[in-house]
Parts: C-alpha cells; structure tokens; sequence
C-alpha cells in the first residue's frame, strides 16, 4: 500500500509506554482456569489494546462500509458475550487490508481484513475466525505474546527511510507490522481453535465452521505457495498439519456439550453472509495504490510507473517492492520522510543517512517532474552488498525514491532495466485517476459447462482459476456444479 492516502508515511508502530510498567502477578486464566504468572492486569491488557486499535485505525484504514462493520460486530459480540471474559469492552472491526488476515490486540479488539472474508462461505466461517480471535484474548495469549515482544524489544526498531534491516520481498511488511501480527505457539493455537469451536457452538452457529475455515486457509496458502512478504492468516497463525483434524474432536464435543444443551440450531447461514460480503472490493484498491500487470497506479497521489515486465510485485504497507525472477534484483518505491531543502540535497541526505556511498548522479527531470537521479554503493541486511540507481522524484507535494537495487555483479546486466522504469515514473490526469476502479466481489450462479478457469477469465482476470475455487470452499482440482451460487470476481 505504501502510500495510504490520506496517510502518507511509512507505517510505524511503536509500543505503547504501558507496556514498561507492567507488573508481574500470579493469576488465573479465565479460559483454562488454570494458575499462571500474568505480566499485565486487565486494566493494563485494555489500555495496550485502546492505544494500539488507534494506531491500527490510523495506519491500516478502516474499511467504509458500515452495513458490513455492523454485521461482523452483531457476530463477534454474540460470540465475546459466550466466551469466559464477557466484560471486556469487545470491538470488532473490518480493516481496508487486501491481505488474508484476523488478528487480535490485548483488551478485546479483534480485527479482520476485507481480504478475508470472500474466503469464507459462511456466516459459521465468520463466526469460527472471529472466535478464534477472541479464544486469543480471553486465554490471555494476547496479552502473554504482547509482553514477550516488548520485554525481546521486537518491534522497537521500525523501518527507517531505506528498507533498513531487510531482505525487502520476506520481511519488510511483516516487520513494519511486526508487533501486531504477533506471532502464537502451537499449543495457543489449537487452544483457540478449541474456544472458537466452543464460542461459536454457544452462540447458535455450526461449530464445523471453525474446520471450514481453516480448510479453506490452508488450500490458500498452499496454493500462495513461496509468495511472501504479505503476512497473512497462517504465517500469523503458524499451522500444523494436523490443525484441521484436531479441531475434529472439540467439534464433536462442543455439539455433545454446547448445542446439547442450549437447544440452539446449528446456523450456518450462507446467504445473510453472502449479501454482506456481495461487492465487497477485493484485491488493491484505489487509495492503496493498484497493481495492473506490471504497472503500479496510484489514482490518489496521481503517479503511475511501470516495473520490468515479468517481475513479481508487492505492494504493501511501507513500500512497493518487485523482484526479478529467480534473482536478487530488486525495485522499490518508497515515500521520502519529511522531505527538505532541494532534490539533490534530499537524495544525497537520506542515502548517505542510510549508509550508502554515492558513486555518481545528477539532477535531471523524468517526465516534466525534478528529480535527482544517482548511483550509490552500500549494504543491506539480507542481501549484502548491494549497488542502488535510485531516483528521487518531486511529484506535487511529495517526494519519491524509486530504486533498482542489484548485487554489483548483476548490476550492469540489469542496469537497462532500471533506467528503462525509472524513466516511466509520470503523472496521472485528473482523467486517468478518475478511471481506475477496484475489483469487486459478486455472486453468480454457476452454469453447465463453466469451469473455474472460463469463469476466471470471462470476469476480467481479476483472479486466478484456483483462487475462485478456494474462495468458494472448493479444491483447486474440484470443478463448479451448475446451479451453484458461487463468489467471482469482477474487473473494475
Ligand atoms: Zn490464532
């Protein structure tokens, strides 16, 4: 996403004061009953949350659809209400993220990305993810990982102005996020599996959803396969195998025990779900900044630029970042930080505070815009030596660094390439912008002789075949049954 408008900056979380204060007690824990040394009380649990959900609102973006927002707080707070800590001020939330994703903070607060929900089938699916959420706070592993990433100091060290520290495809999104996206054991996880099946039973819901949904999560990241650098559900949630089939058996309990006894029907309720979920946007959206092939549009700020055809682009929160295949070549384009004085001096400041020995470069203007363009020799963590042709860039308000990085034996084989995309760095018209819309999610009701790879491609291409399949509770190799309602996704 690199530049959200209105929030232009690299995203930086820093870990709230509270956490330096936190005194340790012995406690019980309100899921397990068990005794345990807790490092924060509730009062503190509530106050790292609160000051953490704004920074979460501020830097990923709510997204805007409030009929959609309602629906998945009436669901999470029929699930928090059956959990073991009914109290907490519970928030739920639908964050503006393209990414796969649900995580929660300490305190109650539960989010999860727009991204995630054209993977789920049901409204018991929604209820298992947000479940498991809550299983994480109300077991406290929330509050227990918040303390372990303070007291390590992860995440104390955020992004400075030039992919610091990074091996830039793997580890710059996850490190920017790096404190909320806190990462849980095994044992923590098949515990929160267990309390959603559970929460989701006592609620009303099919507690099968829970195995749902994680089946759907896995063919997703099987079929993302060496994708990284977008942290999503599962590199968040580490997954045994095994996870689907364990949660097997509180299922079975859980109807044995919960619907047993509370009479509820077992809802599932596909379409209530399916209309909330019906034009939802999927993928990039404009004030993210959209990726079409080897173009990167940005509608908001106005710039397009266009990357080697080929390469694999990310856009995500800091930076957009391509790579070339099978090497370490990479580029990136990043906001400059409170940018002064001229373009040279800019260009020369930030590479010089980043470490970097400038070899050459002069001022120069790429398609009627100032920039300064140079090259630079230094190290990144990751990748080593490394030589830089960056550009620095004025574009209205903002100033842009657009680099080619490559290790100096691949430099001059790849340096035609850089030029070639830093020379495409333009302005967009207020006509152009006004064009660029996001894909959406829509329902269709499948047709004889459809198959994941006819409907993908008549729908715009805006997804690949197995994806469609995944998303709609489908194995890849599984095709479409005609008459069945099924999530696409449409061009925008
Ligand atoms: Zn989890």
């Amino acid at each position: 996403m690199l530049v959200r408008t209105p929030r232009h900056r690299l995203i930086a979380f820093v870990l709230p004061l509270v956490a330096a204060t936190v005194v340790t007690s012995c406690a019980t824990n309100p899921a397990t009953g068990k005794k345990e040394l807790s490092l924060m009380s509730e009062g503190q649990e509530i106050a790292v949350g609160q000051e953490m959900d704004a920074q979460v609102r501020r830097e990923m973006g709510v997204y805007n659809d409030p009929g959609l927002q309602r629906y998945v707080e009436t669901v999470g707070m029929r699930l928090a209400r059956a959990s073991e800590r009914p109290n907490l001020p519970w928030h739920f939330t639908v964050i503006d993220e393209p990414a796969v994703n649900a995580f929660a903070l300490p305190g109650g607060y539960i989010y999860v990305t727009r991204g995630i929900l054209p993977f789920l089938n049901d409204e018991a699916q929604l209820a298992g993810v947000l479940g498991h959420e809550i299983g994480h706070v109300s077991a406290r592993h929330s509050a227990q990982q918040y303390t372990k990433a303070t007291t390590a100091g992860v995440g104390l060290t955020l992004l400075g102005i030039f992919v610091p520290e990074t091996r830039p495809l793997q580890e710059a999104a996850e490190q920017a996020l790096g404190v909320l996206f806190l990462k849980y054991g095994r044992d923590d996880e098949l515990q929160a599996d267990t309390l959603g099946v559970k929460y989701a039973a006592r609620g009303g819901w099919d507690p099968h959803g829970v195995a749902g949904m994680l089946t759907t999560l896995e063919r997703l990241d099987e079929a993302s396969g060496s994708r990284r650098g977008v942290p999503n559900w599962l590199s968040t949630h580490p997954a045994p195998a095994d996870r689907v089939q364990k949660v097997q058996a509180a299922i079975q309990e859980a109807e044995r025990t919960e619907v047993g006894t509370s009479g509820a029907a077992e809802r599932t309720d596909r379409t209530g779900f399916e209309r909330h979920v019906d034009g939802i946007v999927y993928g990039d959206s404009p004030s993210d900044g959209i990726v079409r092939g080897s173009q990167f549009l940005h509608p908001d700020l106005r710039l397009a630029l266009s990357f080697p055809q080929g390469w694999e682009i990310q856009n995500s929160a800091a930076q957009v970042v391509a790579k070339a295949p099978e090497r370490d070549d990479y580029m990136l384009l990043q906001l400059v930080q409170s940018p002064s004085g001229s373009v040279e001096q800019i260009a020369r400041g930030t590479m010089g505070d980043a470490g970097f020995r400038q070899l050459n470069g002069e001022p120069t203007r790429i398609n009627g815009m100032d920039a300064y363009v140079g090259t630079y020799q230094g190290t990144l963590q990751g990748l080593g030596n490394v030589v830089v042709m960056a550009a620095h860039v004025v574009h209205e308000r903002n100033v842009y660094m657009f680099a080619g990085i490559a290790p100096p034996n691949d430099f001059s084989g790849v340096q035609r390439q850089f030029t070639s995309s830093i020379g495409s760095f333009r302005g967009l018209s207020r006509e152009e912008a006004a064009g660029i819309h996001p894909n959406r999610v829509d329902l269709y009701t499948v047709r004889g002789g459809d198959t994941w790879p006819s409907i993908a491609e008549r729908t715009g291409g805006g997804v690949k075949p197995s994806t469609l399949a995944i998303m709609n509770n489908h194995a890849p190799s599984q095709p479409p049954r005609p008459g069945e309602r099924i999530k696409i996704v449409v061009a925008g």
